[in-house]
């Protein structure tokens, strides 16, 4: 469950954009950094001390007036993600702030959970309200488990994939599973094919594949190559996704992956350079040059609303 950001003092950051969210607002329900797991890979550094303990880390009313007042600013995420600074379904909060949001929004919200706690029920019935669930899966034995997400003591493998594959059971809304892989722990075939029965009782709906592109926990946990990880999808079949970012220059740059973020969002509504620049953390000037090659290249044309002027997504 990598994050996107690192945030300091706002329980709500971005809208970020993310391959699998699109435009993501995301929401922080633990305070930095609370977690079951203390992962190789993770993305905001070390867990210091994990825990199981479930409690309301972070008052609901803090949370939602900080989103209510965010949203007011005229804001269209994609998607409303609780996650952030660690394990967000440790907050014992998490089922009464999705129905919140609901009641206050229409935009979608999705959860993104390493699946350790899913073994409680009380945790699978706080997550059936929300539209998408985004669990990790990162080992397919017990020894890969303890190796990669350095797990609480009381969180055993067996606990974990029983309680994802439970939570398919009872859970009606989208399941899209993310593995990370790790190079030299668990990039060979093998162990990627050792993941296929879990997949079998899970079902998730999407699979997603990533690998450390921001600076990782620890400094052995290496990034696969893209190649790698396409030969990894396809050993896994299932249609599984890479959704590894290799690039985020801070410029609009030349990438092919930048051009199918900007796209997928002008799919969705259409968005002035401001627009983007601030969905994608870029500056506006190189968002322009973006806009006017991918204009060139007959892939979005503009229509202007009063004095401005709005890149669409050609169909
Ligand atoms: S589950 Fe792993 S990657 Fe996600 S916040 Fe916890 S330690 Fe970091």
């Amino acid at each position: 469950m990598p994050r996107d950001i690192k945030h300091d003092r706002s329980l709500v950051y971005g809208p970020v954009p993310s391959r699998r969210l699109g435009r993501s607002l995301g929401v922080d329900l633990v305070p930095y950094k609370t977690c079951t797991y203390d992962c190789i890979y993770c993305q905001i550094g070390r867990t210091p001390q994990t825990t199981t303990e479930r409690k309301p880390y972070i008052e609901p009313q803090k949370i939602l007036a900080e989103l209510e007042s965010r949203l007011a600013e005229g804001i269209k995420p994609d998607y409303i993600t609780l996650g952030g600074s660690g394990e967000p379904c440790l907050n014992s909060d998490i089922g009464l702030i999705i129905e919140r949001i609901k009641q206050m929004t229409d935009t979608k919200v999705a959860v993104l959970t390493n699946g350790s706690l899913l073994w409680s029920e009380h945790v699978r019935n706080d997550l059936l309200q929300a539209h998408v669930v985004l669990p990790s899966l990162d080992a397919c034995n017990a020894n890969l488990f303890n190796k990669i997400n350095r797990p609480h003591p009381d969180i055993s493998f067996e606990t974990m994939t029983r309680g994802l594959a439970e939570f398919r059971r009872v859970y009606s809304g989208s399941i899209w599973l993310e593995i990370f892989i790790v190079q030299g722990v668990n990039d060979t075939e093998a162990a990627i094919t050792g993941f296929k029965p879990f997949l079998e009782s899970i079902c998730p709906d999407r699979v997603h594949i990533n690998t450390a592109v921001r600076p990782p926990a620890e400094d052995f946990a290496g990034q696969v190559s893209m190649e790698s990880l396409e030969s990894l999808a396809s050993a896994l079949g299932r249609g599984t996704e890479v959704i590894a970012e290799f690039k985020n220059s801070g410029n609009a740059g030349r990438g092919k992956e930048v051009d199918r973020q900007i796209l997928d969002m002008l799919s969705r509504r259409p968005c002035t350079t401001k627009d983007i620049a601030a969905g994608f953390g870029l500056r506006e000037e190189s968002v322009a040059d973006k806009m006017s090659e991918l204009s060139a290249s007959g892939l979005v044309e503009t229509r202007k609303s009063g004095e401005r002027v709005y890149y669409i997504k050609k169909s």
